[in-house]
């Protein structure tokens, strides 16, 4: 049986071809369905066995959103990305970690003016993180990580998550999985010098890598769309023009090798938080 991770997103499997960085093989680990360690994905009787038999220590929560991703990427893009890197980390934990459904619209008043985003309103999405991690611990789970794949959620996940630990009496904490990437490997793999920036270089290499069903540069043209964009603020505009052409830069090779250095970041990070650090 392939000792590959395959790559089963949230909302069903990917063509075959596997994540060439992400191979169980060299943790000595075996196969592992990747169905086995989302939440959403398990039978009741699957997840109670789980916490029952003492195996499951710990659970991520994704946080993502639904927003413009300049012309060419998908709007889901950062809860497709958060969630895979969830995914990946708890299968090299397996069976210590599980991954709640993930939190699919953030906090992105910012990007308003593009059409198709969709935003919660701070109190909104803060709410809904903190209903999740207090049913997790209904049932029994004790160490939380909120891993984040949004900008905007970022500052209001790290304020909240000390309230959360007060009010709920177990270990919560949130990271963004880009915590991850130092100037040295930013520099190392980014030809602009930047990660995550917004549906550019990084972004698209990360989809490229895990999802290029997602990326849709057939019939682009910036210079076109420029005047119907309706972007407000100039220097918004201006970055968004940029973006654009940094996207350009995108490589898979850049992608795997990101995502590889997000997935052993976040599993070193759980490891610490069920004390194996
Ligand atoms: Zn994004």
């Amino acid at each position: 049986m392939s000792a590959r991770v395959t790559r089963r997103l949230w909302f069903g499997t990917l063509p075959a071809a596997p994540l060439s960085a992400l191979d169980l093989t060299r943790a000595g680990a075996e196969y592992v369905h990747p169905r086995k360690v989302l939440l959403w994905e398990s039978t009741r009787k699957e997840f109670r066995e789980a916490l029952e038999g003492g195996a499951l220590k710990a659970m991520v929560i994704p946080a993502g959103s639904t927003e413009q991703h300049n012309e060419h990427l998908a709007m889901i893009h950062d809860t497709a990305s958060v969630t895979l890197v969830a995914q990946q980390a708890a299968l090299l934990l397996y069976p210590q970690v599980m991954v709640a459904t993930p939190v699919s619209v953030g906090i992105s008043p910012h990007w308003m003016d593009r059409k198709g985003t969709l935003s919660l309103r701070r109190e909104t999405f803060l709410a809904v993180v903190f209903d999740i991690s207090e049913s997790l611990k209904t049932h029994g789970v004790k160490t939380i990580l909120i891993l984040n794949g949004h900008g905007g959620n970022d500052k209001p996940l790290r304020e909240a998550a000390p309230e959360f630990r007060r009010k709920l009496g177990i270990n919560i904490q949130a990271a963004n999985y880009w915590d991850a990437y130092t100037p040295g490997i930013i520099k190392k793999y980014m030809e602009s010098n930047k990660a995550p920036a917004h549906a550019a270089e990084f972004e698209t290499s990360f989809a490229l890598a895990a999802f290029p069903e997602r990326i849709h540069w057939e019939g682009v043209d910036y210079a076109k769309a420029k005047p119907r964009l309706g972007i407000k603020d100039p220097a918004s505009a201006q970055q968004d023009e940029q973006f654009h052409h940094e996207a350009k830069l995108a490589a898979a090779w850049k992608g795997e090798a990101m995502i590889r250095i997000a997935v052993e970041w976040t599993a070193g990070r759980l490891r610490q938080m069920i004390g194996q650090g």
